[in-house]
């Protein structure tokens, strides 16, 4: 199962909650969730009752369209955390935040993740130097993402335009590129998710 392409509002309509996935307009009155805060589907109206692995399971897309990434990407995430030191649900979270495409959507230079993913791809940006185009690179602590050099000056106004970041990313706008501080810890992550039942979901 690939990336989803469908229409974005329908997945947040379905999960009842703002999964910021068209940029601006998801700030806006615009907002399908603002105007219709009830399921796609004529019968929708009235409340379904929900099983336990309907819960896990509905935890787990909403993690997976957050963050925009295909079934065999959060499963390689999911294998990863559960090795990894630490709290299972906590690795996951980081592993998503840490992705390329998620840091420049966190410094506010792109306006959705679905629009970071096309500007990593189309090569804007460089890692430590060597340009990176894989949206699902993960960065590290220390780490320094830099703007191409001689990139257009749009891009490069993005910076000078940047809304408020992470603490875990601390952005200089001269220099046109963004630090990882630290790995994000749990608690610096906004994400409307219950990981534990993304846990639950994939140890069953
Ligand atoms: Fe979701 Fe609203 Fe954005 Fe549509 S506009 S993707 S409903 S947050």
């Amino acid at each position: 199962m690939g990336v989803y392409q469908g229409p974005s509002c329908k997945i947040c309509r379905r999960n009842r909650v703002k999964l910021f996935l068209k940029g601006t307009r998801c700030e806006t009155a615009k907002c399908a969730i603002e105007k219709r805060n009830y399921p796609p589907g004529i019968r929708s109206v009235v409340p379904r009752k929900i099983s336990e692995f309907g819960r896990r399971l509905r935890e787990k897309q909403k993690l997976r369209f957050f963050y925009g990434v295909s079934e065999r990407q959060i499963r390689i995430y999911f294998e990863n955390a559960r090795k990894a030191k630490g709290v299972t649900g906590d690795n996951l979270l980081s592993q998503f935040e840490r992705r390329l495409d998620n840091v420049v959507f966190r410094s506010g230079i792109a306006s959705s993740r679905r629009e970071a993913r096309q500007m990593v791809n189309h090569g804007h940006f460089n890692v430590n130097g060597h340009m990176v185009d894989i949206a699902s690179y993960t960065v590290r602590e220390g780490d320094m993402v830099g703007l191409k050099r001689n990139d257009s000056e749009l891009m490069a106004a993005r910076f000078a335009t940047k809304k408020t970041s992470p603490v875990w990313l601390l952005l200089d706008a001269p220099a046109k590129s963004i630090r990882i501080a630290h790995v994000p810890k749990r608690e610096e992550i906004d994400v409307p998710v219950e990981e534990q039942l993304v846990v639950e979901f994939y140890s069953r």
